[in-house]
């Protein structure tokens, strides 16, 4: 199937400039409507967001076109992978898809408080390297909504940013769980990451075209708001049954799936990976899925997925990481549904 050229990311006039969303290089930006009614001119706390980040060495933006293709699960498996496999490190993860939180009770700490140190927010700890921070970790109960827009979002982020006492050492990479589609939140984050350096986006999907459009668009933001991007990861890219361990696949790849994507669009690809209903049965029962499923073809394609991230983030891979490939679980049998 033919798929629609990505527009070219020529002259955007910058997302703070006063020509935002209406300089002819925004005609069809998917931004345009949001980049309009944002204020213009660089947002004030900058330099001090900048001066906050000074010790975040590696930042990474986890989005995805669409709702659905788990990227929180992902964004918590990857995160919980690398931290492992980095133990004298430290880690962060935050979640500011503040209308719909769900990082935190996928990293196993759902009702956990956070509690503030010394005007700051003190993350909760998934691992012992590994610190989340949720506006779940700040609600009476987790079944209350939240209905926020604009400026409060925004706040959010800058305290989420600024806010959190990560440790003396900060953080060696933290990653940021956005929510899908290209929203506010995301044109923020880009503006507010910049000055500091060290950050990509890693954009996850499903393997239907459906999926894949949306993941142009997306593509497209991130060239036109200048986000590097590390690479695309197709998620759901089969099903593996808990007891046989064969794979089927559920989202048909029409038009050739996220690798095809990847090479249309000149982004790398960093992996395919399975779906497997035994990562949400071990996140409702507090279980380590990584742990005790750690031969399984998810576990090994999210190891695969690290390994193609910090190589193109230039990052020394860890020992654990380069285990020989005779460790790794054969490929299951793939059949048609
Ligand atoms: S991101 Fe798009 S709409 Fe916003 S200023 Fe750049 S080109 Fe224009």
């Amino acid at each position: 199937m033919q798929t629609e050229p990505l527009q070219t990311p020529l002259h955007c006039p910058g997302t703070e400039s006063e020509q935002a969303g209406r300089d002819s290089a925004c005609e069809g930006c998917p931004n345009q409507e949001i980049c309009q009614s944002r204020p213009k001119g660089p947002d004030p706390d900058i330099p001090l967001i900048t001066e906050a980040l000074k010790d975040i060495r590696h930042k990474v933006l986890i989005l995805s076109g669409k709702g659905g293709v788990g990227k929180s699960t992902f964004t918590s498996l990857l995160a919980a992978l690398i931290a492992d496999a980095e133990v004298d490190k430290q880690f962060g993860m935050i979640d500011i898809d503040f209308c719909g939180p769900s990082l935190a009770r996928i990293a196993g700490v759902p009702n956990e408080q956070c509690f503030g140190r010394d005007a700051k927010w003190t993350p909760v700890y998934a691992e012992s390297n590994l610190g989340v921070m949720s506006i779940s970790h700040m609600l009476p109960t987790t079944d209350q909504p939240v209905i926020w827009r604009g400026d409060k979002k925004t706040g959010l982020i800058k305290q989420f940013l600024t806010n959190v006492d990560w440790g003396e050492e900060g953080l060696d990479m933290l990653f940021v769980d956005t929510p899908p589609g290209t929203s506010d939140e995301h044109i923020s984050l880009a503006q507010y990451l910049k000055p500091s350096g060290g950050y990509g986006a890693l954009i996850v999907t499903t393997p239907q075209e459906v999926a894949l459009q949306d993941v142009r668009k997306q593509i497209d933001f991130c060239q036109k708001a200048g986000i590097p991007i590390f690479g695309i990861v197709e998620n759901m890219a089969g099903f593996v049954c808990p007891s046989c361990g064969g794979k089927s696949d559920i989202f048909v790849a029409g038009t050739g799936g996220g690798r095809a994507l990847a090479e249309e669009t000149g982004v790398p690809f960093l992996g395919s990976v399975p779906l497997d209903p035994r990562v949400g049965m071990c996140a409702d029962s507090g279980k380590d899925f990584l742990t005790d499923y750690s031969a399984s073809p998810a576990t090994l394609a999210i190891k695969n997925v690290a390994v193609n991230l910090l190589t193109e983030m230039g990052i020394e891979l860890p020992e654990y990481l380069e285990e020989p490939e005779s460790a790794i679980e054969p490929a299951q049998q793939t059949v048609a549904v």
